[in-house]
C-alpha cells in the first residue's frame, strides 16, 4: 500500500519528519490541499499565497526526481480536508497518512478532525512535531504551566536540548514510481490584490539553502552588532522560507553548530544571537497552543481587553500608506508594501507607532501585516504585535513608546534606509531626513507628523493607566 504524506507549510524533501517516517513504511504519494478561500478568509494575502504556490511547484519538481507523485486538490474550507483526504486514500489504496503539525487553533482542529475521520475509516493518520525542537507542552515552568515569558523559556530550551532533538532526518532515496499520476498544478487565480514580483523571493529549497549559506558566510559574524540597522542587510532574510518550511530550523541549527565549534548558546556572538531568534520562533508556537485565546483575536494579557482603542480611519490609512510624517515609519511601511518583507527593528517601530502613538487596535495592524508579508505566519506575527501593543507575553511595558525620530537617528544614522524608500527625502541632508522641518516638508511634498510624539505618548499612557484604575 502506498503511504500518503500531506504537505502544508513544510515544502521540502530534506529533513522532513513526516516524509522520512512515511518513507520507512512504503512507497509515498504526496498530497497538497490548496485552501485558498479559507486562507484568504484568515487574512493571508496575495504575496504569501503566490510564494506558497511557487513553493509547491518547486516541491513537485523535487518529488518528481524521487519518483513521488503529487496530488493537488483545491478545497474551500478546512472542513473539507477529512473527506478529501479519505477520497484520495480510497483512490490510491493508501492506508496511512503522515503530516507535520501546524500550531494555530484552526489548523489543530482541522488536523484533529482528519485523525478522527481516518480512525473511523480504519486507517491511520499521524501528526509529527517537525517545526519545533520541543512539542508545545513539553517545556513547562516549575508550576507546570506553559511559559509566558521568553527568557526562562529559552533557558529551558537550551537546557533540555539533546543532539537527537535537532538531528537531521534522511532524505528519501528515489522510489519505484507507483502507477499514480501527478496532478497538473493549477495557476494562482486572480486575487483582490496582485502579488509583488516573485523574483524578489525565488521559492524552493535551493534558494533557501543559498540564503542560509550567504548569511553564514557574509552576515552572521556581524549579526549581533548590526542586526538592528535596516540599511545594512545583516539578517538572514530566511523568514519566508522558514514560514513555509522550504528550510527547517534543524538545518539552520546544524549549520550554526558546524560554524560555531559545536555550540548554540555560546561561541560567536552573532551566531548565538541568531539562534536566539530561532528560539523566539519556537516560543510563539508554544504560546499559541498553551494560550489559544491569542488565536481567537484576544490579548494574552486579559486586562488589556478593556483598552479604549481609538477609531481613526484617517490615521490607519496614513500608517498603511506610509504617510504618517515620521520618515522611519513611512519608509518601513513602504518597504513592506513593495517587498512583502520588513526588517525586524522596523516591525517593532511601526507596530508600536500604530498601537501606541495612534492608539489604534493592534489587530488592524496584525491583519495588514499578514495581508502583505511573504513570511506572514500567525504565531510570530501575533506574538510580535502583542509585544508591541503591550498586550502580549513578555510584552513591552505599557509605558514604553519608541520615539520614532530617535529610532531613526539611532538605527538609520546615515538616513540611507529612509532615502531608499522615501525618494522625496533623498535629496535632503542626513539630519533633515530623520525629521524634516515644516518648510522642507512643504518643498518636497512630504506630510507633517500626524501626531505629536509627546502628546501621543501622554494619551497612550493615560489609556493604559485607566486599565489599572478600575
Ligand atoms: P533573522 O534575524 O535572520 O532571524 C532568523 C529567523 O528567526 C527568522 O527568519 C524567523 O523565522 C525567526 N525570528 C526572528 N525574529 C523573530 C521573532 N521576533 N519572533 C519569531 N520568530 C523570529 N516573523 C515571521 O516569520 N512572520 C511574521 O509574520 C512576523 N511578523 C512579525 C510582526 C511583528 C510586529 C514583529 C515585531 C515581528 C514579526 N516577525 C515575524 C518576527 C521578525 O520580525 C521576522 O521573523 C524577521 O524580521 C525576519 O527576518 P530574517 O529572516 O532576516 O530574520
Amino acid at each position: 500500500h502506498p503511504v500518503m504524506v500531506w504537505f502544508r507549510s513544510d515544502l521540502r524533501i530534506h529533513d522532513n519528519t513526516a516524509l522520512a517516517a512515511a518513507t520507512r513504511q512504503g512507497p509515498v504519494v504526496a498530497v497538497f490541499l490548496r485552501s485558498l478561500p479559507h486562507w484568504q478568509r484568515h487574512g493571508h494575502g496575495a504575496n504569501k499565497l503566490d510564494f506558497w504556490g511557487r513553493g509547491v511547484a518547486a516541491l513537485a519538481e523535487s518529488l518528481e526526481d524521487l519518483g513521488i507523485p503529487l496530488l493537488h486538490r483545491d478545497i474551500d474550507d478546512f472542513d473539507e480536508a477529512p473527506a478529501t483526504l479519505l477520497t484520495i486514500a480510497r483512490e490510491t489504496g493508501a492506508r496511512s497518512l503522515h503530516f507535520n503539525r501546524e500550531y494555530p487553533v484552526d489548523e489543530l482542529s482541522r488536523d484533529a478532525a482528519v485523525i478522527e475521520a481516518f480512525d473511523a475509516a480504519g486507517l491511520t493518520a499521524q501528526g509529527h512535531h517537525d517545526a519545533v525542537a520541543f512539542a508545545p507542552g513539553e517545556l513547562r515552568t516549575g508550576k507546570g504551566d506553559y511559559y509566558g515569558v521568553f527568557t526562562p523559556f529559552a533557558r529551558a530550551w537550551h537546557r533540555a536540548l539533546t543532539p537527537a532533538r535537532i538531528s537531521l532526518h534522511d532524505t528519501p532515496p528515489p522510489q519505484a514510481r507507483p502507477s499514480i499520476a501527478s496532478d497538473p498544478l493549477p495557476e494562482l487565480p486572480a486575487l483582490a490584490d496582485s502579488p509583488i514580483d516573485g523574483r524578489q523571493w525565488p521559492a524552493g529549497e535551493g534558494p533557501a539553502a543559498d540564503r542560509l549559506e550567504r548569511f553564514l558566510r557574509f552576515r552572521a559574524r556581524h549579526y549581533a552588532a548590526q542586526r538592528d540597522f535596516p540599511a545594512i542587510r545583516r539578517t538572514s532574510e530566511l523568514s519566508p522560507y522558514l514560514a513555509l518550511g522550504m528550510i527547517s530550523h534543524r538545518q539552520c541549527l546544524q549549520a550554526v553548530l558546524a560554524d560555531n565549534d559545536g555550540a548554540l548558546a555560546e561561541g560567536d556572538a552573532g551566531l548565538s544571537a541568531w539562534v536566539n531568534e530561532l528560539v523566539w520562533r519556537e516560543f510563539y508556537r508554544h504560546v499559541a497552543v498553551g494560550f489559544p485565546r491569542v488565536c481567537r483575536h484576544r490579548p494574552f494579557q486579559r486586562h488589556t481587553e478593556r483598552l479604549a482603542w481609538r477609531d481613526d480611519e484617517t490615521g490607519f490609512a496614513a500608517w498603511c500608506q506610509g504617510r504618517t510624517g515620521y520618515p522611519l515609519v513611512d519608509a518601513a511601511m513602504r518597504q513592506l508594501v513593495a517587498t512583502g518583507w520588513m526588517h525586524n527593528r522596523l516591525r517593532m517601530v511601526t507596530a508600536m507607532f500604530l498601537a501606541k502613538h495612534l492608539l489604534i487596535d493592534w489587530r488592524h495592524g496584525e491583519a495588514f501585516f499578514l495581508r502583505h508579508l511573504v513570511d506572514g505566519e500567525f504565531c510570530a506575527n501575533n506574538g510580535g504585535w502583542q509585544w508591541a501593543a503591550s498586550t502580549g507575553t513578555d510584552a513591552a511595558p505599557y509605558f514604553r513608546l519608541f520615539n520614532p525620530t530617535t529610532q531613526a537617528t539611532r538605527f538609520d544614522p546615515t538616513g540611507h534606509f529612509i532615502a531608499e524608500w522615501l525618494p522625496e527625502l533623498a535629496e535632503l541632508p542626513t539630519k533633515a531626513r530623520h525629521a524634516p522641518s515644516i518648510d522642507l516638508r512643504r518643498k518636497v511634498d512630504y506630510p507633517p507628523p500626524i501626531v505629536d510624539h509627546r502628546a501621543a505618548r501622554a494619551r497612550a499612557l493615560e489609556a493604559f493607566k485607566a486599565l489599572n484604575d478600575d
